[in-house]
């Protein structure tokens, strides 16, 4: 399990979704798709947040001086050989991301326009300007071949500002870039050389591209990836770029996905205690997916019975210690056989217990009792069973307060807050959002036999923004409805999402071609005009009526006072009689 969350990156390589077949530069006209301007939308920032989006990847900008001082401190502690392992592989990783990225957003570009925008991005994220000289490719055949000029290499400004200049290369993290972008769209492993670089003293570095198996000795190349070679291993797998991130279950089974830092907390609890037998207390609101973790919980303890749950706040009061501890024939009228109850066939196994705050008092003392004696003893039973079973509760109240008002024993508290992990609500995991959604975008897809071409970037972003008070279950029930309600071949939008839900107003802006900021929303154009989005606003013109603004919005403030026109003066900060004069004035 541990090793699941190490990101490998011949695996990683298998990602692509779709193989391109052949195709080369010659091919491209100056309207291929995604265009520099399209990718320059899928940048986008919310500051309120503290977060930057490259479609749904979260991105940082940092100063190049900075990361210069991070290179040249690696050089110094590490040595040559193992800084430039570490930078070449840090850009493969995003290299195969931004594949991934142009495939999933643009899946009907033509392939050689898909192997253009590699250079595109690495442009627009501030690495380096990529001039292509020419490409091929015949992925059928597994070859690619190509042969590109880089200017303004950001890693040599930095490498010659500290070192000067030098007899070897130094643009690493940027040819790992290449050749995780290329690799991950050929689907086997093209080796990048920069056969000129500007720390060498050249005016420009120049990079050569072939297929692994069209260079003489790669040993070189490779020592830095740590990747295979063998071809089996690097075959593209469509949906496999997820895995890394969810521990391993059977496809049919529910897993558990993210990587934001609450996520990796809770989840690194996990580990440390499922071998163990200590007792586990689940805290957090609904819908966090307490059940999943504590079946997790039991995935990976030494248990070797089942895994049962009960739901406290489910069964009438009534029924309770029947349902847990078991009965005897006759024991009451109705019980007309006698049958276990839930610990003993949880016997070998775990016993989980949901929604534990809203246990009657009666039933909070039997389960301490059980729990000390390892023993339970049917209703209308004369004697104890022996049972071995590993107790996990869950409760999204707070029980030390259930505590203090007498609502529940303090010391069955204490003998289940052995080892508490709590799950973090989805707002303090939004890195986990875009894989949650693709998530549930692919198993609802499956589920519903329907074929949508992916998601709109309005969707995405007010995905992102929402606030989701019924958490990881309200996602998916989101994502079921968006995928239920969407037409086949045409992007999941808003409307297929969300229906009374509240969607914030986040502040997002995205970078324009001309690469000002604007505001982005879909409904009107982007604009960073006062004067051109009234206009907008108030009607299709292309001039501003300032009296029909004026009547609009008293218009607007009567109707939302429902009338009342003293409450709508307030609004607008007029005086009643000045209300009714300026409206009586424009009619
Ligand atoms: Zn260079």
């Amino acid at each position: 399990m541990t090793n699941s969350h190490r990101i490998s990156l011949a695996d990683l390589a298998k990602n692509s979704e779709k193989i391109l077949l052949k195709g080369s530069s010659r091919e491209l006209d100056s309207q291929h798709t995604p265009t520099v301007e399209e990718l320059t939308e899928c940048l986008f920032f919310s500051p309120g947040d503290g977060r930057i989006w490259l479609d749904d990847q979260r991105m940082l900008l940092i100063h190049s001086s900075s990361f210069g001082l991070l290179r040249r401190e690696m050089i110094d502690s590490l040595g040559l050989d193992k800084s430039r392992d570490i930078l070449t592989r840090t850009g493969y990783l995003s290299g195969l991301r931004d594949a991934e990225l142009i495939q999933k957003r643009w899946p009907d570009s033509d392939p050689a326009s898909i192997f253009e925008a590699g250079t595109h991005l690495h442009g627009l994220e501030g690495v380096v300007k990529v001039e292509t000289i020419f490409f091929e490719f015949d992925t059928e055949k597994g070859l690619y071949d190509g042969e590109f000029f880089w200017h303004h290499s950001s890693e040599d400004e930095e490498h010659i500002a500290a070192y000067g200049i030098g007899s070897s290369p130094a643009c690493w993290m940027e040819l790992g870039y290449a050749i995780g972008y290329v690799s991950g769209l050929v689907g086997s492993l093209v080796i990048f050389r920069e056969v000129e670089c500007q720390s060498m003293g050249h005016s420009i570095c120049r990079v050569v591209g072939k297929s692994a198996e069209l260079w003489d000795d790669i040993e070189d190349d490779i020592r830095f990836l740590n990747v295979t070679t063998n071809e089996a291993d690097m075959r593209i797998k469509p949906d496999t770029q997820f895995d890394k991130m969810e521990l391993d279950t059977p496809d049919d089974q529910p897993k558990m996905i993210g990587v934001s830092a609450a996520f990796t907390a809770a989840n690194h609890s996990l580990q440390k205690v499922a071998p163990t037998n200590a007792t586990v207390l689940f805290t957090g609101e609904s819908g966090v997916g307490k059940e999943l973790f504590a079946s997790m919980l039991h995935k990976f303890s030494r248990q070797t019975g089942p895994f049962v749950a009960f739901n406290c706040a489910a069964i009438p009061e009534n029924l309770m210690e029947s349902e847990l501890f078991g009965v005897e024939k006759g024991a009451y009228t109705g019980a007309t056989s006698s049958r276990p109850g839930r610990f003993e066939r949880a016997n070998g196994g775990t016993l989980f217990l949901d929604e534990i705050g809203t246990l009657s008092l009666a039933g909070q003392s039997k389960l301490l009792r059980v729990l000390q004696e390892k023993e339970v003893e049917r209703v209308g039973g004369v004697s104890a069973i022996k049972v071995n079973v590993r107790v996990v509760a869950a409760t999204n109240v707070d029980l030390r307060k259930a505590v203090d008002k007498g609502e529940f024993r303090e010391d069955l508290f204490f003998r289940l807050n052995v080892f508490p992990i709590h799950l973090p609500p989805l707002r303090d995991r939004k890195a986990d959002i875009p894989l949650l959604v693709n998530h549930f975008y692919h198993q609802f897809c499956q589920q519903h036999q329907k074929a949508p071409s992916g998601m709109t970037q309005s969707a995405r972003q007010a995905l992102l923004n929402y606030g989701f008070p019924g958490n990881i279950r309200e996602l998916q029930n989101l994502m079921e409805r968006g995928v239920i309600a969407s037409e086949e071949g045409e992007p999941i939008d808003l409307p297929h999402l969300f229906r009374n839900e509240f969607i914030p107003e986040d502040i997002i802006y995205s970078v324009n071609h001309q690469g000002t900021l604007s505001h982005v929303d879909d409904k009107k154009a982007s604009t960073n005009s006062l004067l051109e989005y009234i206009t907008q606003f108030v009607g299709g013109e292309d001039h501003l009526d300032i009296e029909k603004l004026e009547q609009s919005l008293l218009q607007e403030a009567v109707d939302n006072a429902q009338g009342n026109l003293s409450e709508a003066a307030r609004r607008v900060g007029l005086s009643r009689p000045q209300l009714a004069y300026r409206l009586k004035k424009n009619k």
